[in-house]
């Protein structure tokens, strides 16, 4: 049984990107395992865009300190158990931080079964802030009609990808932006989205408006800043704009830059609204079954990128802000 952890610490704060410099590795002993707590080996941790909101020492999710484990939802595998109920071998889900082993009380944890999916799947489609997000996103805040024009931006991503398809389910028509041809060709070829838009490459504006002439009836923005502007620009009547995040502003949170067309919601009478999905809490065990039924009928396509070996960890976010995930990034740990 090993006594050692290996984790991924916070060496300084990013400035602007988080790049590999910004973490340790370390190597820890671990002590005797407490009454009521489990040890568990990590066997993959989620890395979510909003990760980077976590390393600057403030703001609105919980944050990590100079030193400490980098924070991250992760599956794994109970090894040693001091809680009444829990065996080695169950796998669990939870906050269990970038390390290869971690003791929490057990009640931390949440059970999964395997038999309903394997690991990573976890953290993906059946994960919070994957495709719980990205239903709860559709189905309680952004609620398309049949035959709304439905625009998603980092839709080759992990949430972008799952809110496109269910809004698709829904009787949309569904619009992905991504960077390059390959993501985009991803999301009409393999996600069956009806067209695809290079904000890399093509004029965001002058594309929606050939592809979607009447206009954008809902826009689920993942990236905020330029592309947000480009979607406002080409709105339908009464649209409405949903705020899952903004990935093009979290490098530099003190200087957000907000929408410079802003007044198109004056102008198209439409909304704008912001969300997080811990805020729809009865709405997550729905989710989760309605989630975990589509993968088992194969309905719902989701790709994982999985970058092996916690020693990948530091340059996981550099990697994700540069679009070198398609689908749901993550780390095998163990
Ligand atoms: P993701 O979409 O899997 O990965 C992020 C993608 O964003 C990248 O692959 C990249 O794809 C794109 N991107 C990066 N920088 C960009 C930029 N400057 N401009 C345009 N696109 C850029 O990440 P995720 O973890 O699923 O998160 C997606 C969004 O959901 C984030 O905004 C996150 O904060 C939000 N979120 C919200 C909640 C909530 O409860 N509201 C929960 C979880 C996540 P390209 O190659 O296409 O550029």
């Amino acid at each position: 049984m090993p006594t050692t952890t290996t984790r991924v610490t916070l060496a300084r704060r990013p400035i602007g990107e988080a790049t590999p410099d910004c973490f340790s590795i370390e190597t820890a002993p671990l002590g005797e395992l407490e009454d009521g707590n489990v040890r568990v080996a990590v066997e993959y941790v989620s890395v979510d865009a909003g990760q980077r909101t976590m390393l600057r020492g403030e703001g609105f999710h919980r944050q990590v300190g100079i030193g400490e484990t980098v924070l991250a939802g992760g599956v794994g595998r109970v090894v040693e158990s001091r809680a009444d109920g829990w065996e080695p071998g169950q796998a669990v889900r939870g906050g269990l931080g970038v390390q290869t082993l971690v003791d929490l009380p057990a009640a931390h944890l949440e059970r999964i079964d395997e038999a309903v999916a394997p690991l990573p799947a976890y953290l993906n489609a059946l994960g919070g802030s994957t495709g719980v997000t990205a239903w709860i996103g559709i189905r309680c805040v952004a609620k398309p009609k049949p035959g709304d024009t439905f625009v998603v931006s980092a839709a080759a991503g992990a949430v972008g990808s799952i809110a496109g398809q269910i809004a698709k389910r829904d009787g949309a028509r569904v619009i992905g932006i991504a960077g390059g041809p390959a993501k985009c060709g991803f999301l009409t070829d393999e996600l069956g989205f009806d067209a695809a838009v290079d904000y890399k490459h093509d004029d965001v504006t002058g594309r929606l408006r050939e592809i979607a002439p009447d206009g954008v009836n809902v826009f689920f923005d993942n990236v905020g800043g330029p592309v947000l502007d480009a979607v406002l620009d080409h709105l339908a009547m009464r649209a409405r704009v949903v705020i899952c995040g903004a990935i093009s502003q979290y490098d530099d949170m003190d200087h957000v830059v907000g929408p410079s067309k802003y007044l198109r919601l004056a102008e198209r009478q439409s909304t704008m609204e912001g969300f997080a999905y811990f805020h729809f809490p009865e709405s997550i065990p729905v989710a989760s079954a309605e989630l975990a039924s589509w993968l088992a009928d194969g309905s719902l396509r989701c790709r994982e990128e999985i970058l092996d070996g916690i020693e990948r960890y530091p340059e996981a976010l550099q990697f994700m802000f540069h679009g070198g995930n398609t689908g749901k990034l993550l780390v095998k740990i163990g």
